[in-house]
Order: structure tokens, then sequence, then C-alpha cells
């Protein structure tokens, strides 16, 4: 049966596609009075803008042109955490502006729209994942970080993409197992890369999992010199036929170092605004979605993410609207295991 939660998150995914398939309704005089506008308010209100990959082009592009950043979950993490702006604007999805609020609290962190959340934090509740874990105590937590701040403190680990196999690796060399959460499609790829024992939660990012390999064995007949660039969170089908798997940051190093001209990519498709700087002239080809006569949920772009927009970073420095908060207990708890993230990272840097 659906809860409430699902029923409005189908609603809210439903509305998007409805309005998505509008004209654009801004002029270009309009969109620059929206740019300049936004430029200002990022000024007088001492605030950086910090875009995911996936999110809208023009909003990548701002976010480049004011001092801020454009990134995967982690750099977006790091850099907020690292900037001296004293208010975040987070172009991104939930838990990301919860990952920056416990990373620096006296922060102000406002989103675009609170609402757009991610659907892999929505299929792993506290309350059934802290009872999983409990009845597993032998098993060291990690969860991606696609993930309410509840569920992080509850962690032992938390990793993105862009990490997730080292740490795992590193917890193999210890000899531990691992509970791993919500996505199971990563979570396979993890496993069988590092051959440790791992419970794993039955959770999916609902734009991955609409790859289809059959697709993709068909788009490379048309394409036959085209490079296959998959994100893991696609099912193991897809990730068995890619040349390159990685974070979205991975991958777009491997469309700017492997030397094809063509690429057939299997992540949302808002990653080709800097997949085309950083291989300029190279083309970018969307992965099939749905199988033949199927109807596809995502299209290859983010519902949630594509709620960030213009107006919606207008409005929120303007009203301070749609503001993050998170409990103080829980910042401490949900810090301990992102900041081991962090120092994990620059470890291996170091
Ligand atoms: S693309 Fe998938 S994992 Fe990323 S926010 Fe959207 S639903 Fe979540």
């Amino acid at each position: 049966m659906l809860s409430q939660q699902d029923i409005s998150d189908r609603i809210l995914i439903q509305e998007h596609f409805a309005k998505e398939h509008l004209p654009l309704d801004m002029t270009i005089e309009q969109v620059e009075e929206h740019r300049q506008k936004i430029k200002q308010l990022l000024k007088e209100k001492d605030a950086c803008l910090v875009a995911h990959y996936y999110t809208d082009p023009v909003l990548q592009q701002l976010a480049d042109e004011t001092g801020g950043c454009v990134s995967d979950s982690l750099e977006m993490a790091r850099f907020g955490n690292a900037h001296e702006a004293s208010t975040l604007v987070v172009a991104g999805v939930k838990f990301m502006g919860e990952t920056a609020k416990i990373l620096t609290p006296e922060k102000k962190v406002v989103m675009p729209t609170i609402e757009a959340t991610c659907s892999l934090d929505i299929g792993c509740p506290i309350d059934e994942f802290s009872a999983f874990c409990d009845a597993h105590p032998d098993h060291e937590v990690v969860v991606y970080a696609n993930t309410s701040a509840a569920v992080k403190a509850r962690a032992d680990w938390v990793v993105t993409s862009s990490i997730a196999l080292q740490v795992v690796e590193h917890l193999a060399d210890q000899g531990k197992k691992v509970i791993w959460a919500p996505d199971k499609h990563l979570g396979t790829y993890v496993q069988r890369q590092t051959g440790i024992e791992m419970l794993m939660w039955d959770g999916a990012c609902i734009v991955h999992e609409e790859f289809k390999a059959k697709g993709i064995l068909d788009l490379k007949k048309v394409y036959p010199e085209a490079a296959v660039l998959v994100h893991p969170e696609s099912p193991d089908a897809v990730v068995e036929l890619a040349d390159a798997v990685g974070s979205t940051t991975q991958i777009i190093n491997a469309a700017r170092d492997l030397p094809n001209e063509q690429f057939i990519v299997a992540t949302d498709k808002a990653i080709f605004y800097k997949m085309q700087q950083a291989a300029p002239g190279k083309q970018f080809i969307e992965a099939p979605t749905g199988g033949s006569g199927a109807t596809c949920r995502s299209c290859a772009h983010c519902p949630w993410m594509a709620m960030n927009g213009l107006e919606s970073v207008l409005h929120a420095l303007e009203t301070g609207k749609d503001e993050i908060f998170v409990d103080e207990e829980l910042i401490v708890d949900a810090r301990k295991p992102l900041q081991r993230m962090l120092d994990f990272s620059a470890s291996l840097k170091g």
C-alpha cells in the first residue's frame, strides 16, 4: 500500500512532467533580469550559490559566474564548508541542503525548494532503518549521502559515489562486514569490486534505474565508436556495458580523458553542460530509458532536481523561505560519519 508520502511524491512528479512540456514562460530579457537580480542579492546577502551537476544549466552557469560551485554532492559539501559566505544557497535536493547545514551549522542554508527530495532518501525511513541496524550489531553501517540527517546520524560512515569504493575497501581490509543503504545498485557494484560481506537495503534512484542494457546495445549499433559512461546507481546489466563507471565527477573526467569522440551517457542529462565544457567538440548521447513500449518515469532527468530554477533561486534569496533546519542533537551525531568521510577523502589526497 502506498503511504501518504509516496502519494504526494507521485503527485509532485506528475505535476513536474505536466509543467515541463509547457513552453518556457520566460523571455530572454526576463532570464537576464532574474540572473542580474540573483547576482545582486548574492552579494547583498553575503551568499554563495552551490549547484549540483543535475540542475538546470542556467543555474550551473550562474554558480560558476558568481564564484560558487557546480559539483557532485561530496564536493558541494566540501566547498560550502570551506567558503566564507554566511549564507549558502544549495540548488539540488534536500539531503544536500541538510548536509551543508550539518557541516556548517553556523551558516544559513536555503534551498530553492525544500520539496525537492530523492527517491533514495524517501525509501529509507529512519525507524525501519534503525531497526535493521539494531538487528545486525556486528556490521559497520555505511550509508550513501542521499539519506536524511537522521539516517546519517545512525551510521558509522557516510559515503558519496565518488568515494564509496575506497571507504568500503578500507573496511574490507579490516575484515569488517557492512550494512549498506540505501541504493542497492551502487551497493551491488561496491560489493562486487571489494568482495566485502554486505547486507543491502532495497532502495533505488528513479532516474538511474530506468536505464536499460538492451537500449544501450541497440544504440551501440548506431554509434559503434562511442564509449559508454555509467553512474553506478544504474542496474547491474547497464554497469556491465560501461567503458567507465563512476560518480558524476569521475564520468565527466572520463569524457575528457578517453580518446573517444562520442559517448553514450547513463546518468542525468543535465550533466551534459559540464561534460561539454570538459570535453569540447565531443558528442554526448543520452542512454535510453524504459524498455520498448514502456513508459518512463524520469527520462534521464531527476524530477526533483528539475524543481530548481531561476525563479525559485530568486525567491529563496528574496524571502529566505525554505531555510534548512536540522535538530541540534542530530547535527552532532550526523556530523561524525560525514566528517569521517571528509577526513578519509583528505587522507587519500595527502
Ligand atoms: S537523480 Fe536519483 S539519486 Fe539523484 S536526487 Fe534524483 S532521485 Fe535522488
